[in-house]
């Protein structure tokens, strides 16, 4: 690890300026109480709070009803059934092994469509499992007329006692995480969002997106010129910022933990394993794996959501490379949560996605093949090498070396191409050079970004149809106690009935 080195700028400021940083050089500081349920956020929140019973002293209970007591919901973003199988095939075909995940036998499919389009965003798809009802594209946990019909997965289980955790590798802020704590109009309100998990209070937090958490001044993104990292210290988190100081936290004195790893998301799994500056972040299975150790002191239990977040972003990107290594990243963390599960049989794991992410297939065009051993050497992503192109204006020669390092293979002529045949910096969506998808989305800027792609989509035959979402059903896996419940073919808001269901807890 060189991770001294590496650390980003914005981090060391953080650390300098912030005075007080407690938790990166003594993270192991005693930090105070297990956080309390905090009732009266949530009664602020709910219009309806007496839709919820607890079934403690109810007759589920005299008939030998026993709610389960540890729930743990893994979402990958963007995973529909074909980016489960893709990295799969990949394992078996280069190194005989297998995911995790499909092995699950306890199998169900979801719709994912909401209250305003058959194409959900990841927003209104996280109130549909975490709050139970349908919304509008980027709405996280209310309705357009701003009310909120029912609590969150999140804020019912703080209720009720249970420790709640929640890992990401996206922003901490951003729409499927946000979902377990916050109720915005607005996924984008990025700013408020933060100030709504320090105000949610969760026992474990470890993500991406410190911009959030600090000032313009600090070189954040805050706009009401707060430092939120100290706001988390004065409620008694201890801090930490990379891999080491994470797996040195010391379970038995740590009650409450912030763990803030990048400025915005963190790394594809592809660039931490290896490039330098993102090597220092930790994995979603570690990350897992250090908050179970945290959650499971508490007599009463936990709820863990742990979200694969860029298994979207890959796919809006039409990186293979990425999608199969962010989903092997994932299943390793499915395989700590299961790992658990064995030992503490009252615990619940389901597996599931919010959505499917660009309509990805196993062949493209006109061939009847795919080839997934062809991505073996490839060592970034897509947008990394966009990056380095675009940053340091390369063209030419240099941009074919570039290549070649990171993919170990050299461009064919037709690929040079293609890659060529417009100025690699251009602005794909504001030009009129595509002809299959005239307007295309964030996730593509530059001609260089989008020609790779494709040219490593190529060689893979892996297909695409979207640079957004679809609207596809995704897969269903549980696991434990209760696991029955997750079967058969039902909507996404079934995941948040069926998880209080397991837990004792009427809707
Ligand atoms: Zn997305």
């Amino acid at each position: 690890m060189k991770c001294s080195k590496v650390i980003s700028m914005l981090v060391l400021v953080a650390i300098v300026l912030a005075g007080s940083f407690a938790g990166c050089t003594n993270h192991t500081k005693p930090a105070g109480q297990t956080s309390s349920a905090n009732k009266s956020n949530i009664a602020a929140s709910s219009p309806s709070p007496a839709k919820f019973q607890p079934l403690e002293t109810e007759s589920a209970n005299s008939a030998g009803f026993k709610p389960v007591k540890n729930i743990i919901l893994l979402v990958g973003d963007g995973m529909g059934l074909t980016q489960i199988y893709v990295p799969d095939r990949y394992l078996e075909d280069l190194y005989g092994e297998h995911l995790i995940i499909p092995t699950i036998k306890t199998r169900g499919l979801i719709t994912t469509y909401s209250l305003s389009s058959e194409v959900t965003d990841s927003a209104a798809a996280a109130t549909a499992l975490f709050s139970g009802y349908k919304t509008i594209n980027h709405m996280i946990n209310e309705l357009p007329n701003g009310s909120v019909p029912h609590r969150t997965l999140g804020e019912i289980f703080k209720a009720e006692g249970k420790s709640v955790g929640i890992v990401t590798s996206t922003r901490l802020t951003h729409a499927t995480p946000a979902g377990i704590y916050a109720h915005v109009k607005s996924r984008y309100m990025e700013n408020e969002i933060a100030l709504q998990l320090l105000k949610f209070e969760p026992t474990v937090a470890l993500g991406g997106g410190l911009e959030y958490f600090l000032p313009k001044s600090m070189g954040g993104k805050r706009t009401d010129g707060r430092n939120l990292i100290k706001a988390f210290e004065k409620e008694g988190y201890a801090v930490v910022f990379n891999e080491s100081q994470l797996m040195n936290v010391n379970p038995e004195k740590t009650n409450k933990l912030l763990g803030v790893f990048s400025n915005s998301h963190m790394a594809f799994e592809v660039d931490r394993e290896h490039i330098p500056s993102d090597e220092c972040q930790p994995s979603v299975a570690e990350m897992t794996e250090v908050a179970l150790k945290i959650l499971s002191k508490n007599p009463r239990g936990f709820f863990l959501m742990v979200e694969g977040g860029r298994i979207d972003h890959a796919c809006h990107e039409h990186d293979p490379k990425a999608e199969i290594m962010d989903t092997i990243a994932f299943d390793k963390a499915v395989r700590v949560a299961l790992e658990f599960q064995k030992t503490h049989p009252d615990t619940l794991v389901i597996v599931t996605a919010d959505h499917e992410t660009g309509g990805m297939s196993v062949g493209r065009g006109t061939f009847y093949e795919a080839n997934f051993s062809a991505l073996k050497n490839i060592n970034c992503s897509i947008s990394y090498l966009d990056k380095q192109i675009v940053s340091k204006h390369l063209n030419g020669t240099a941009v074919e070396k570039l290549v070649e390092k990171w993919w170990h293979t050299r461009l064919s002529k037709e690929e040079e191409e293609l890659l060529f045949s417009h100025n690699l910096t251009s602005e794909v969506r504001d030009r009129n050079i595509l002809t299959d998808f005239p307007r295309v989305n964030e996730y593509v800027r530059n001609w260089a970004g989008f020609a790779l792609a494709k040219i490593e989509s190529e060689r893979a035959k892996i297909g695409w149809t979207s640079f957004a979402h679809t609207g596809v059903p995704v897969p269903v896996y549980a696991v434990g106690k209760d696991s029955q419940l997750f079967k058969g073919f039902y909507d996404n808001t079934g995941i948040y009935t069926r998880v209080l269901e397991a837990a004792g807890v009427l809707h």
